[in-house]
C-alpha cells in the first residue's frame, strides 16, 4: 500500500490542526507540525536546530535552509516511512519545492494537498470569540458551549489579543505568504480543497474521502510513471 502522505493548509480558525491531529491518530500517521518539530529537534540536541533556535533567541526568523533541513532529516526516519501529516510546514516555494525532493527521496506514495477553505467572516467570528481556559491556557472548543475547561475546570476566558482588527491583520498576513504555495500546488490531481465552514465531524468525512481518493489519484499517476 502506498505511504498516507498529507499537507494540511488552512487560515488559522480553519481548524486544520484540529483535524490534522484526528487524521494522523486514525491512521496511525506521524503528525508533524513546524513548532513541535523544532521542539523536538532541540531536545535531541541536533546542532542545525540548536542554530535556529539560537538565532530565534536573538529575535530573528527560522529560514528556509534550516526549516528544509529538519523536516527532511524527520520525514526520512523510519518511523515516518507509512506516511506524515504536516501542519504548518510547506510556508514557502522554496519549502515546497524541497518537499517534493523528500517526496522522490523516500519513494513511498504520492503527496497529497488539502486546503482547508473557511469564509473570511466566520474565520473572524471563530477567532475573535476564541476563548481559553484561564487556569491551564488551553484553547476551548469552539463548538462547545460551557464556561469551564474540559480539562482541569477552569473558568473560560477571552482571549484578550484576538479582536477583529488583528484576527483581520492575521488572515491577510496568513493569505499573502500562502498564495505562491498553494498556486505551487493547486493544478496537481492531488490537491483538494475542504470546505472547513462545516461541522467538524461533516468537515472530517469529507476530508477522510478526499484524501483516500487523492492518494489513488495519484499512486495510479506515479505506477504510469507520468
Ligand atoms: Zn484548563
Amino acid at each position: 500500500m502506498a505511504g498516507l502522505n498529507v499537507i494540511m493548509m488552512g487560515p488559522p480558525g480553519a481548524g486544520k490542526g484540529t483535524q490534522a491531529t484526528r487524521f494522523a491518530r486514525e491512521r496511525a500517521l506521524l503528525k508533524i507540525s513546524t513548532g513541535d518539530i523544532l521542539r523536538e529537534a532541540i531536545r535531541e540536541q541536533n546542532p542545525i536546530a540548536l542554530d535556529a533556535k539560537a538565532r530565534m533567541d536573538r529575535g530573528g526568523l527560522v529560514d528556509d535552509e534550516t526549516m528544509i533541513a529538519i523536516v527532511r532529516e524527520r520525514l526520512l526516519r523510519p518511523d515516518a516511512a507509512p506516511g506524515f501529516v504536516l501542519d504548518g510546514f510547506p510556508r514557502t516555494v522554496t519549502q515546497a519545492r524541497a518537499l517534493d525532493q523528500i517526496i522522490g527521496e523516500r519513494d513511498n506514495g504520492p503527496l497529497v494537498i488539502v486546503d482547508v477553505v473557511v469564509p473570511e467572516e466566520e474565520l473572524v467570528r471563530r477567532l475573535a470569540g476564541r476563548r481559553i481556559c484561564s487556569k491551564c491556557g488551553v484553547n476551548a472548543d469552539p463548538f462547545g458551549g460551557g464556561s469551564e475547561c474540559i480539562k482541569c475546570g477552569g473558568e473560560l476566558v477571552q482571549r484578550v489579543d484576538d479582536n477583529k482588527d488583528i484576527v483581520l491583520e492575521r488572515l491577510k498576513v496568513y493569505t499573502r505568504a500562502t498564495r505562491p504555495v498553494l498556486e505551487y500546488y493547486r493544478e496537481r490531481p492531488t490537491f483538494r480543497v475542504v470546505n472547513g465552514a462545516q461541522a467538524p465531524e461533516r468537515v472530517a468525512h469529507e476530508l477522510d474521502t478526499m484524501i483516500d481518493d487523492a492518494v489513488n489519484v495519484g499512486a495510479a499517476i506515479l505506477r504510469t510513471g507520468q
